[in-house]
Formats: C-alpha cells, structure tokens, sequence
C-alpha cells in the first residue's frame, strides 16, 4: 500500500508519518518511511538544488522539472521495489504538494504538472492521502518555534499559504475516495486517532 500525507508546514506530517509506521510495525507489515522531494539518494540531491536557494533561485516550470525528476527517481529506486516486495509505503508529500505549492500556490499551469505526472509516474498513484489541514496562523507559529526564521516557510506570505491550503482542500473535494481531510490543529493524540480512525476505514487495517 502506498499513503501519502499532505499538508502545509507545521501540520506535524513527519510526526503522524512515525506514529503510523509505529502502529503498523506493531501489526506485522514491512513498512518504509519516505519523503519528497527526496527520499532516495539522486533525489535528495535534486531537493538541495530545490530547497537550498531560496524561493526565487528556479522560475516556477524549472522548479517543476526538477520536483519530478525527483519524483521519478524517488519512485523508480525507492517507492516502486518497496511495494514490489509487499511492504507499505508511507511519503511525507508527493504529488497533491506540486498541485498545491507549484500549482495553487504559484499559479503553475495545471496541464504542465499533468504531463509531467504522465512522464514521471503514468498511471501510479497513491491509495490514500490524508491531507493535514491547519490554519495558516497555526502553521506558521508551529514553524516558526521550529525553525530559523530565514526558512522557506517565512520567505512566502499568508496569501501564498492560503491559496496552498485552499489547493489541498479542492484536491480533497475532487477526490474524496482516495483523499482523507484530518483537522491537525488538534493535539498530535487526537490527529494520530484520527489518522488510524481513516486507515481502518479505508484500507482495513
Ligand atoms: O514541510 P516540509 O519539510 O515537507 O517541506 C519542505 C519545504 O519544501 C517546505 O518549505 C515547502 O514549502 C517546500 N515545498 C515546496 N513545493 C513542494 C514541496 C515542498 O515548495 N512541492
């Protein structure tokens, strides 16, 4: 099984990921951990370039070549063998974060995202995605008692947020059989409940 969490910064994503791979560990499966962009050795290269310039360092398609050729190399090296061999997979961000960040966020052209999908992963998509769902001001204060305030986060406004969240929140609405909308502006306990409350519900297990 291949899930995926989406959400903006601060929605705790890493966190849930651990709890749930916890829980399932405990029930038996062969779970891996993973991330985007990154989460194989190119493709952590690839997120250097993406991350450690700050926003303005690739104009919106070249940022989108470079998410996808990650992705490709995420799939092809990590994602894919892994649920080749029965395990589950479970991604910190994937495709709904183009959609939301590149595509809602900074007004990248849908049908340039949509044909880089069909390059990068065909017919390949996730089983379920929670999406994390958080205020802007929530998220932006749980960032911020994390990180630096020179991070990426800080370096987009609200506004920009907004138009993220109001992106994962369509792609819920347009696909509610495969996408599962969580309030994470709860405690973690009562997110991680939620979480396995969908699970169950969804996949059985
Ligand atoms: O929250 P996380 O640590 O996963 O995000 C890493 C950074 O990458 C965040 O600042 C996020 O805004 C950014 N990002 C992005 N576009 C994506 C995925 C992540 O700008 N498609």
């Amino acid at each position: 099984r291949f899930v995926t969490l989406e959400g903006g910064e601060g929605a705790g994503k890493s966190t849930q990921i651990k709890r749930l791979a916890e829980r399932l560990r405990a029930a038996g499966f062969g779970v891996v951990e993973t991330r985007e962009p990154g989460g194989a050795p190119g493709a952590e290269e690839i997120r250097n370039l993406l991350l450690g310039g700050g926003v303005e360092r690739w104009d919106s398609v070249t940022e989108a070549l470079l998410m996808y050729a990650a992705r490709r190399d995420h799939l092809v090296r990590t994602v894919w063998p892994a649920l080749d061999q029965g395990q589950w997979v479970l991604c910190d961000r994937f495709e709904d974060s183009t959609r939301a960040y590149q595509g809602a966020g900074s007004g990248l052209d849908r049908a340039v995202i949509d044909a880089l999908g069909k390059v990068a992963r065909g017919p390949f998509a996730p089983d379920m995605t929670l999406i994390l769902d958080l205020p802007v001001a929530v998220g932006r204060a749980r960032a911020a008692a994390r990180r630096g305030a020179n991070d990426r986060f800080e370096q987009r406004d609200d506004a920009f947020h907004e138009r993220v969240r109001q992106g994962f929140l369509a792609i819920a609405a347009a696909e509610p059989k495969r996408c599962a909308v969580i309030d994470a502006s709860r405690p973690l306990d009562e997110v991680a409940a939620a979480i396995t409350q969908e699970v169950e519900r969804r996949l059985g297990v």
